[in-house]
């Protein structure tokens, strides 16, 4: 190691084999390793005889550590940051550290690894070229509707990160915004032994969640397919010739059923726009 160096290093997100050898031989030279979470990260760093000193960079502290680390940095040492598990600065800790790195023009590199995320990708069997990371939705059940509507149209494939807690929620509002039929994946405890990868339409999810075929234990990686590449304009012609000609042959709530089902909107207000056609003929 020649130049002080701020390496940012991914670590498994479950799988210990995951750990590359570049990453190990990182952790081993550097004079520090700054963890999220300093007795999580001394297992890891224990399962492979790693002894280098570490200090704890968290949400609470990062802007107080952050002065320390560069010191150590423009003084010659080398660092590498970790989180808890997978690459740091995904949905963890270390921007800050890093935007004083840049300020400091203090070498930085990474050492790239596991990260959920684009673990979930690779498997998932959705479109890769164009995709939107979308980390944790909000907590409070309205905010979250809220962030899902907005995501209606977009066309990007969407990666969420899920806690259990939330999970059933989170598809039931997913369902809701985006249409039971759009196509999604569900990674749980990916790379751990009770890995579990489910592709399939979002109503369908809810069917194995509720069935107890998926396991509401672990973590959760959640993949939706974007929004039909169609104009909203276009669609909402579609829908309306569509929602006559099935009232033609069908009681309205069933009509507003199918056209939710197929064109993802939110069955209130194709239920109004079924209202106002009735009303016209
Ligand atoms: N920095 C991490 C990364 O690179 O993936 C993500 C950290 S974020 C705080 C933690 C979230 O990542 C979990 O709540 C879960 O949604 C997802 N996650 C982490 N490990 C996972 C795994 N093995 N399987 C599925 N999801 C996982």
């Amino acid at each position: 190691m020649t130049q002080a160096t701020l390496y940012v290093v991914a670590t498994p997100i479950g799988n210990l084999d995951d750990l590359s050898p570049r990453a190990r031989r990182i952790l081993q030279e550097v004079d520090l390793i700054a963890a999220e979470d300093t007795r999580h990260s001394r297992r890891l760093l224990s399962h492979f005889s790693i002894d280098t000193p570490l200090v704890a960079v968290h949400e609470h502290n990062e802007e107080a550590a952050v002065n320390e680390l560069i010191g150590r940095l423009t003084n010659g040492e080398s660092i590498a940051l970790i989180c808890d598990a997978g690459t740091p600065l995904v949905n963890d800790p270390g921007y800050r550290l890093l935007q004083a790195a840049h300020a400091n023009v203090v070498c930085v590199s990474p050492v790239p690894g596991p990260c959920a995320a684009v673990a979930a990708l690779s498997v998932a069997g959705l479109p890769t070229d164009r995709f939107a990371f979308e980390g944790f939705l909000p907590a409070k059940s309205s905010a979250r509707r809220a962030r899902l509507d907005g995501l209606r149209d977009e066309q990007r494939t969407l990666i969420f990160y899920e806690s259990v807690h939330r999970f059933r929620d989170t598809l039931a509002d997913m369902s809701s915004a985006f249409g039971g039929a759009r196509r999604a994946f569900v990674g749980r405890e990916l790379t751990k032994l009770h890995e579990q990868c489910h592709a399939a339409p979002l109503d369908e999810l809810q069917r194995l969640v509720d069935s107890g075929d998926m396991v509401l234990r672990g973590e959760f990686v959640i993949v939706v397919d974007g929004a039909a590449r169609r104009s909203p304009e276009t669609k909402k012609i579609d829908e309306d010739q569509l929602l006559a000609a099935l009232c033609e042959v069908l009681p309205g709530k069933q009509a507003v059923d199918i056209v939710a089902r197929v064109g993802g909107g939110r069955r209130n207000e194709i239920y109004q726009r079924m209202l106002a056609l009735k009303a016209k003929n």
